[in-house]
């Protein structure tokens, strides 16, 4: 099962760029800009793990964290733009479980927001799966199974599949592919993608004349296969 995550930020840009990228990272992303909408998003939608900005028009952070407590034990990543040690122990004390400071990346955002999901979800970290056809994908810990068998993937080949598993029948462009899946690693062409492609399927034993799970679309790119 996906995470369900609440983005709070008043910022619409920031916003934005934040839910795309965790979208595409295999999350699910519900947003809010004031801590009003964000309060009333928690208690019908009830998400996982909360991202909130400390400075909000209104209501700020701290006071939405505060209220939040009172009636939910989802995980709270608090976002500010001051770094001072004061604001930390603050943020500490209202109830948050993490705190960043602004400028992040948005890979840092990821990794923490991952990080406190297994935290929350305890070391079985079980929810971190992907069932998709007879793949299991496990993204805590790197692997892939196909009928229960392992399939030995490089990190590369690994984090291409996941991206696109994360999304049946979404279509990525080999340069977003490459993007999202190596996010800043990437150094190579869009040509290489070709290649891990090959690899990946051979592995997973897909036919590349008719591929059951990576699949070409003519002109754009890649997608995994929706199962019917
Ligand atoms: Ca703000």
């Amino acid at each position: 099962m996906e995470a369900k995550l609440l983005l709070v930020e008043d910022e619409p840009f920031m916003l934005e760029e934040m839910q795309t990228y965790l979208q595409r990272e295999g999350f699910r992303v519900l947003t809010a800009c004031t801590g009003k909408e964000a309060l009333a998003i928690a208690r019908s939608d009830r998400p996982e793990l909360v991202v909130l900005d400390w400075m909000l028009p209104e209501k700020s952070g701290i006071d939405v964290c505060r209220e939040l407590r009172q009636f939910s034990n989802c995980g709270i990543i608090m976002v500010t733009a001051r770094s001072d040690e004061a604001d930390k122990i603050v943020g500490l004390e209202i109830g948050a479980d993490d705190y960043l400071t602004k400028p992040f990346s948005l890979r840092e955002l990821a990794t923490r927001i991952r990080a406190l999901l297994r935290r929350l979800r305890g070391p079985e970290d079980r929810l971190m799966f992907l069932k998709r056809d007879n793949l299991t994908i496990s993204e805590a810990k790197c692997q892939v199974f196909k009928d229960g068998q392992e399939i030995q993937l490089t990190p590369t080949e690994f984090k291409i599949l996941y991206t696109l598993a994360a999304h049946p029948g979404m279509v990525f462009s080999r340069l977003q592919l490459l993007k999202t899946a190596l996010q800043d690693e990437y150094t190579g062409y869009e040509r290489t993608m070709d290649s891990h492609i090959r690899n990946l399927r051979r592995k997973l034993g897909d036919d590349p004349a008719s591929p059951r799970y990576v699949q070409t679309v003519y002109g754009f790119g890649y997608r995994f296969g929706e199962q019917s």
